[in-house]
């Protein structure tokens, strides 16, 4: 008798925003006419820029002529722009990196979720905690997290917990610890801000190493890091042989609607004698064909003098929100952190008050939408995420707001 997939049955009935959602709709219905300002979801806000807009347009024309007209592309990405990359991305940071190490896709979220595929069923994953929750709900659909608890942790995966104590950072298993397969990392950090050194990293990559463990490094908002930090794996000395980096234009560049990322698989990795890089080419040529043409147009524009000066622009524009939501949550007294190298703000919840309960209290009082910390793991509980992707009109009027609540 056909059945649903046990494993997509088990996962919990509502995503983390579908939730927010039906809270603000409630609120809206119940308050009509109040002007929210959402921090909440984590996308951006400002157009692409003009160099990218001319890149677009320009693919557009070339689609509408028979000279120039191109149908399905490279299923990993067009040459020229994983050259750029390649260029811009690594050699200019000093990272050897070949064209071919770097496999375009249409953004970090689908191939952080299908890398999976490429490993046995029996792996186990490793994920901090608080987590982008995709790490952990695809190991739950693969049918790799085992149960939940009551705890809202899976019995299958093995957390770090990234908490105040420790700087929001994980902690390497103990010697005598279950040995993870798979060990997802992401920085600059969603949703912590945190960062992690060279020289903390450095463990990671020995540990994996030593265990025959892979890292997967989630590299999403990498253009966010403003101090002295590594941009990429890579940058550690033995990354190579055990990490899979996943970078994105999304936040990068306002590539959200348009789609564009790539994950790059070094030649050196590879597991029973064949190569993860040919490995996911072989999963992508069945399952994928290939990233926009024009998103990819639009991707090169990005790495040319002027797409790279708007780039620092706009991204400069979202940090400045950042800095205006630190100062005013410090100067009330709120424990807040990142913000400096993300464009993430960690602030924890007053009074010890619940997840929910803040961000019921920013929707009620502020009208603020917020993202309640618990969502992202049992260690989120009694934080609250914001974003500094909106503008700075209502970056500036939600602080406002919340200065009048305390
Ligand atoms: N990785 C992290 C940590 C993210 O926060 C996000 C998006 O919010 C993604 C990946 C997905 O990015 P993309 O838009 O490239 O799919």
């Amino acid at each position: 008798m056909l059945k649903a997939n046990p494993d997509y049955l088990d996962l919990p009935g509502n995503y983390l925003f579908a939730e927010i959602e039906r809270r603000v709709e409630k609120y809206c219905a119940e308050h009509p006419g109040r002007q929210l300002v959402r921090l909440g979801i984590g996308d951006v806000t400002r157009p692409l820029s003009p160099t990218l807009v001319s890149a677009l347009h320009e693919a557009a024309t070339a689609q509408g002529d028979p000279a120039t007209f191109s149908g399905y592309g490279p299923y990993g990405g067009y040459n020229s722009l994983r050259s750029k990359i390649a260029e811009v991305q690594y050699h200019n940071r000093n990272v050897p990196m070949q064209p071919d190490e770097i496999h375009v896709g249409d953004g970090a979220k689908c191939d952080v979720g299908n890398i999976l595929d490429i490993f046995s069923k029996n792996t186990v994953a490793a994920v901090c905690d608080p987590v982008y929750p995709v790490y952990v709900d695809t190991n739950v659909m693969a049918g790799r997290a085992g149960h939940i608890g009551e705890d809202g942790r899976w019995s299958d995966l093995i957390y770090f917990p990234c908490t105040e104590e420790n700087g929001f950072l994980p902690v390497l298993p103990a010697p005598d610890a279950p040995v993870p397969d798979l060990i997802y990392l992401c920085f600059p950090n969603n949703p912590t801000g945190s960062m992690i050194s060279g020289a903390e990293l450095k463990k990671w990559v020995d540990y994996a190493n030593a265990h025959g463990s892979i890292i997967l490094y989630d590299a999403a908002y990498e253009a966010y890091i403003t101090e002295d930090y590594p941009h990429s794996i890579y940058e550690i000395e033995g990354a190579r042989t055990c990490a899979i980096e996943f970078c994105s234009f999304s936040k990068m560049a306002g590539f959200t609607g348009l789609r564009l990322g790539w994950t790059v698989f070094p030649h050196e990795l590879v597991l029973d004698g064949v190569s993860l890089g040919k490995l996911w080419g072989r999963r992508q040529a069945t399952k994928f064909n290939g990233a926009s043409s024009m998103s990819q147009k639009a991707g090169e524009a990005v790495f040319s003098e002027n797409g790279q000066r708007e780039m620092r622009e706009t991204i400069a524009y979202y940090q400045q929100n950042a800095k205006v939501i630190l100062e005013v949550l410090t100067g009330l007294g709120i424990q807040a952190s990142g913000g400096v190298n993300a464009p993430y703000i960690w602030l924890k919840t007053p009074e010890n008050t619940s997840s929910w309960s803040f961000f019921d209290r920013l929707l009620e009082e502020a009208n603020v939408v917020s993202t309640p910390g618990s969502g992202f793991g049992p260690c989120g509980e009694g934080y609250i995420r914001l974003t500094a992707f909106g503008s700075h009109e209502n970056t500036q009027l939600a602080m406002d707001r919340i200065k009048k609540m305390f």
